[in-house]
């Protein structure tokens, strides 16, 4: 087996791997391990410099990490760039925050004196997704090793270009061998290393199936683990909104990185007084996307990740139509090159269909038309995912209370879900469990240590 990146946008293979035998993969937890036992020791000081260091790398190298993604994977050479200076920002939040998000919590406990310290636990494992190759990678590892843990990444088979640039940055600047390795490894040697008494946790961002096995796996050996994994996120459209603005975030919230992404605004369901025209409006923005090569800025619609991805999608809307569903818009692959699908809008989903609580993950919506707020609420609650969500309402208060009534992890208000390096990310139900950015990305792998004394 070989690890090989393959452009989407041609299908034309780009460059081959060597994977790791399991021999090499046993090796580099000894040599995590060692590195750890050294990085734990380190300052905060000596922490932030390395990452202050990554941080200027990427933005200064951002053009040639920036068409290493849309190589490896097609995203619009734009959100690549984006992608990397949001990395950037990433990096120096926790370079900077981490002192302050680590320092020790006295306990205001009467007739006791004890305070809680935060300490690194040691190894951990992180197996990573291809549709934000750079971001998922540094959200997990930057927090990690600002907390004096080390890390080591499994990253998905199809971005091996960025996988292996992530790992060079790394040691430029100025981190220790074996603080961050890359492993190029099959999904299937992850149980060793999860199972290896050495390593002390397991982060795993993507599907709901890769989740459930390396949940599976952690719970098995008693290791810590985080689930960032799939989302249905519903995107509620009141009687009160202003549809200009609904439909510009719909094309947003549903085109970003062609559609493939865990918090896309994927089900839109519209108070019945506004259907009509949202279906008209946002099937005229999606028909004039133009679609075409990631690397051209002019290039609204990039190619999904791969043949495979875009076959797979082909499957579960067709099976949606032929179970009944009506087509506004697309329902089909173009006829040309590359992992392309064409801009897609059903209506008339029910829950019986194959595909009412799967993720389409591509430039699919799917909307449901609801008499009012109640029945939006319930429909939005009947998935059993639980990421991110929108509600859209001229009166805050009302979308405050709405919000606060769907079963999800993260709830905007007049916009669709973003992620912040500031704000904790991450979801509920078959979405997964812990957080991600903010103070509380950086406190999921810590021993919170009890210090009574005395
Ligand atoms: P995926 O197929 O689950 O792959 C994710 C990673 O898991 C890859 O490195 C993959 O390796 C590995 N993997 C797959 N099966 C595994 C197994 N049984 N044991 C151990 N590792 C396994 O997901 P994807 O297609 O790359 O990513 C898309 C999914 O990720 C979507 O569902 C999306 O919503 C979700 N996602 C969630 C978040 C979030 O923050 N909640 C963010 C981004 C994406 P191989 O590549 O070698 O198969």
């Amino acid at each position: 087996m070989t690890i090989t990146s393959v452009n989407p946008a041609t299908n034309e293979t780009l460059q081959e791997f060597e994977p790791l035998t399991k021999d090499d993969v046993i090796n580099a937890i000894g040599v995590g391990r060692d590195a750890y036992l050294e990085w734990r020791q380190t300052s905060f000081d000596q922490r932030n410099s390395c990452l202050l260091k990554f941080a200027e790398l990427l933005r200064s190298d951002s053009d040639i990490y920036a068409r290493m993604i849309t190589r490896d994977m097609g995203k619009r050479i734009s959100e690549s760039q984006y992608e990397i200076n949001y990395c950037a920002d990433i990096a120096e939040f926790y370079a900077n925050g981490a002192e302050q998000f680590l320092a020790d919590q006295p306990m205001n406990v009467e007739g006791v004196n004890a305070y809680i310290r935060h300490e690194p636990l040691g190894v951990l494992m992180g197996v990573m997704p291809w549709n934000f190759p750079f971001y998922q990678v540094v959200r997990f590892a930057t927090p990690n090793i600002m907390a004096g843990n080390t890390v080591m990444v499994k990253h998905a088979s199809n971005v091996p270009q960025c996988a292996e640039a992530i790992e060079e940055l790394f040691a430029d600047c100025g981190l220790p061998n074996g603080v961050y390795q890359n492993l190029f490894i099959p999904s299937e040697f992850v149980d060793a290393i999860v199972s290896d008494s050495r390593v002390q946790g397991v982060s795993l961002t993507g599907s709901e199936a890769a989740g459930a096995a390396v949940a599976a796996l952690a719970g098995k050996n008693l290791k810590r683990s985080v689930l960032e994994l799939g989302g249905n996120d519903p995107f509620i459209v009141l009687e009160d909104a202003d549809l200009d603005q609904v439909i510009e975030h719909a094309v947003k919230g549903r085109m970003v990185n062609a559609g493939q992404s865990c918090v896309a605004s994927k089900r839109f369901i519209v108070v019945e007084a506004l259907a009509e025209k949202f279906i008209n409006g946002f099937r005229s923005e999606l028909e004039s996307l133009k679609m075409g090569d990631p690397m051209d800025e002019e290039t609204t619609l990039a190619p999904l990740s791969t043949e495979d991805a875009a076959v797979k999608l082909q499957k579960q809307v067709q099976s949606t139509i032929d179970a009944g569903a009506t087509v506004v818009l697309g329902g089909d692959r173009p006829d040309r090159k590359g992992a392309y699908f064409n801009p897609t809008i059903l209506t008339n989903v029910t829950p019986d269909m194959p595909t009412f609580d799967q993720e389409l993950f591509g430039p699919v919506a799917t909307v449901y038309v609801v008499k009012d707020e109640a029945e939006a609420i319930k429909l939005a609650n009947d998935s059993s995912y639980g990421l991110g969500g929108s509600v859209f309402t001229s009166d805050i208060e009302r979308g405050r209370r709405v919000a606060e009534q769907v079963e999800t992890g993260m709830m905007f208000i007049n916009q669709p879900t973003k992620s912040h390096a500031e704000l904790p990310f991450g979801g509920i139900k078959n979405s997964g469990y812990g957080r991600e950015l903010s103070h509380l990305g950086i406190l999921e792998f810590v021993n919170k240590k009890l210090i009574h004394l005395g």
